[in-house]
């Protein structure tokens, strides 16, 4: 690996084989990489992204996402205007985001592929257990900041990875589709980068937000 796809810093070192899979590490926003030969193929993802758990409807799943949902209502201004990057199959998030009277486009390149909502700007640009699956990430974290009206929300959550001992028995790393995963400061990092503020508001979400 040449080059560090979240930060772009060239050099990521090898950092753990697991059943066959390596894992890369970046020095410098210490991202965790899956060596790009073991992704699987577009299809292999979108039948796999069909097993998530996504129904609008299940109190659990609300649970899960107010994480996010709840620190980002709490800062919009009335009737914002925003996108569900990565909105999957049942987009949970929205609902919630629409029933707080706010007005949220969908995004997702296997289940809401109309790229039409990529060409404005939005108040606030929410990207749930999404960013782990990103295969290019700073090229994706540099669209979703074309997204960003001055003063916008990037909202962020994906589980954060600590414990580099228990990387190879950890559930969240042995999902095939996840492909990329942060520490809370691989997240500021991403944020500095691009001249944005991050919060990390509590574990595993990150509030980005452009300047005004
Ligand atoms: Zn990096
Ligand atoms: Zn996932």
């Amino acid at each position: 690996m040449i080059a560090c796809p979240v930060c772009r810093a060239p050099g990521p070192a090898p950092f753990l084989r697991v059943n066959g899979a390596d894992y890369w590490r970046c020095g410098v926003c210490l991202a965790t990489v899956l060596d790009p030969a073991h992704r699987l193929s577009a299809a292999q993802e979108r039948a796999h992204y069909l097993t998530h758990e996504n129904d609008p409807a299940d109190p659990r799943y609300r649970a899960f996402l107010s994480k996010l949902a709840d620190p980002l209502l709490a800062r919009l201004k009335p009737g914002a205007e925003g996108l569900d990057y990565g909105c999957g199959p049942g987009p949970a998030l929205a609902a919630m985001l629409r029933e707080a009277g706010h007005a949220v486009a969908l995004y997702d390149p296997f289940f809401a592929p109309d790229r039409a909502p990529l060409a404005r700007a939005y108040d606030f640009v929410a990207c749930t257990e999404t960013a782990e699956h990103f295969h290019a990430p700073a090229d994706e974290f540099d669209r979703l900041g074309g997204l960003l009206r001055p003063g916008g929300w990037l909202a962020v959550m994906t589980c954060f990875q600590t414990d580099d001992a228990r990387f190879g028995a950890w559930r969240y790393r042995a999902d095939p589709t996840h492909v990329v995963f942060y520490r809370a400061g691989t997240l500021r990092h991403v944020a500095a980068q691009r001249g944005w503020s991050c919060e990390i508001v509590r574990k595993d979400v990150a509030l980005m937000r452009a300047p005004g």
